[in-house]
């Protein structure tokens, strides 16, 4: 979110709706990634996977992804799958439906296909390349996803890469710091993030990291954002992976946002990961930097998260009086 949205998002919450909204818009996706939360079994609701819903293809997935626009009036649309380019088809079409619409995109991908290059001119448009590491490790998680592949789908656009660490990407610190140098020299990476895995409860996997993987890797992500400009973690995020949200009650990004399955009917709860997500490891740059947000206090006094909760309210209350129900 930019600042300048910071008021238009307030007056969506103050009038009942959740200003972000993010749409699985195919359950399809060649790659199977350790550590997916997509095809987690509990990830559209208790026993179902996003593998077991519906899709949609051609002119009815776009006319159903306008629809939910027009009915929860986002500012900002997140376009995640499944692998969304399965669908760059509809995309050609609704990408520009939604500029039309000055509704910010952001569209997160494996870039395992050609990116069509009339895209490049779409300014409402943010991609967002998932990268798992350095080549060897990326590679065999992410085929056909590959660094090739990846490399020649960027050519010519602009893109943000976003890496998530897991603890097997943590085997090598030094590596990251490398990660961090290869993606800083290409001319068409933008900005470079970095997420921290979020387990399920009760997971034992090699991704999860333990408390002080977490202290390890944000005293190096620290130092990493000082030498690469291209690194782009406030202090802000920072805090908020120091201190996530205890549940998702407390947590402010999945209260903003809206989260569609690739039904387009079934919510994703409490947030984009669904399932039983474990808030409190959650590495979430979005949750992690509105935490933040709402830890300011404004004018030294009240916190930001307090007046989001009064103004939340304020706005449930009005959906309710004029009928706008419960799914916003
Ligand atoms: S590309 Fe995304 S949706 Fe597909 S398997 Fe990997 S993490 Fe899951
Ligand atoms: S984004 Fe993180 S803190 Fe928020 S509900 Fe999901 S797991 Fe919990």
């Amino acid at each position: 979110m930019k600042s300048r949205d910071i008021i238009p998002a307030w007056s969506r919450i103050l009038s009942g709706h959740k200003p972000f909204l993010a749409l699985e818009i195919t359950k399809e996706c060649p790659l199977r990634c350790p550590g997916c939360y997509s095809y987690q079994p509990n990830h559209v609701g208790e026993g179902i996977a996003l593998g077991q819903i519906a899709d949609f293809r051609g002119r009815d997935l776009v006319e159903r992804c306008l629809a939910l626009v027009r009915q929860f009036r986002p500012i900002h649309v997140s376009i995640v799958g499944g692998e969304p380019l399965m669908r760059w088809r509809e995309l050609d079409v609704l990408l520009p439906e939604l500029g039309r619409l000055c509704l910010e995109v952001q569209l997160v991908t494996s870039a395992v296909r050609s990116i069509p290059v009339s895209w490049r001119r779409l300014e409402n448009l943010e991609l967002v390349v998932s990268v798992d590491g350095l080549q060897p490790e990326h590679d065999l998680r992410r085929a056909p996803a590959t660094y090739r592949r990846i490399l020649e789908n960027i050519s010519g656009h602009t893109v943000t890469v976003h890496c998530t660490l897991t603890k097997r990407l943590l085997s090598r610190r030094e590596d990251l710091k490398e990660f961090t140098l290869f993606w800083s020299s290409r001319d068409e990476v933008r900005k470079i993030w970095f997420s921290l895995y979020t387990p399920q409860e009760s997971e034992k996997t090699e991704e999860r990291l333990s408390p002080q993987d977490r202290v390890d890797v944000l005293q190096d992500l620290r130092r990493i954002r000082e030498e690469s400009p291209k690194v782009h973690l406030p202090n802000s995020v920072l805090d908020g992976f120091v201190h996530p949200p205890r549940s998702p009650e407390e947590c402010i990004f999945a209260q903003v946002t809206t989260c569609m399955s690739a039904d387009l009917a079934s919510l994703i709860a409490p947030c984009q990961l669904g399932g039983r997500p474990v808030c409190a490891e959650c590495g979430c740059m979005a949750a992690a930097g509105f935490t933040a947000i709402g830890n300011y206090r404004l004018g030294g006094l009240v916190r930001l998260r307090d007046i989001f909760a009064v103004s939340r309210k304020v706005g449930l209350l009005w959906a309710r009086l004029r009928g706008i129900g419960n799914r916003t």
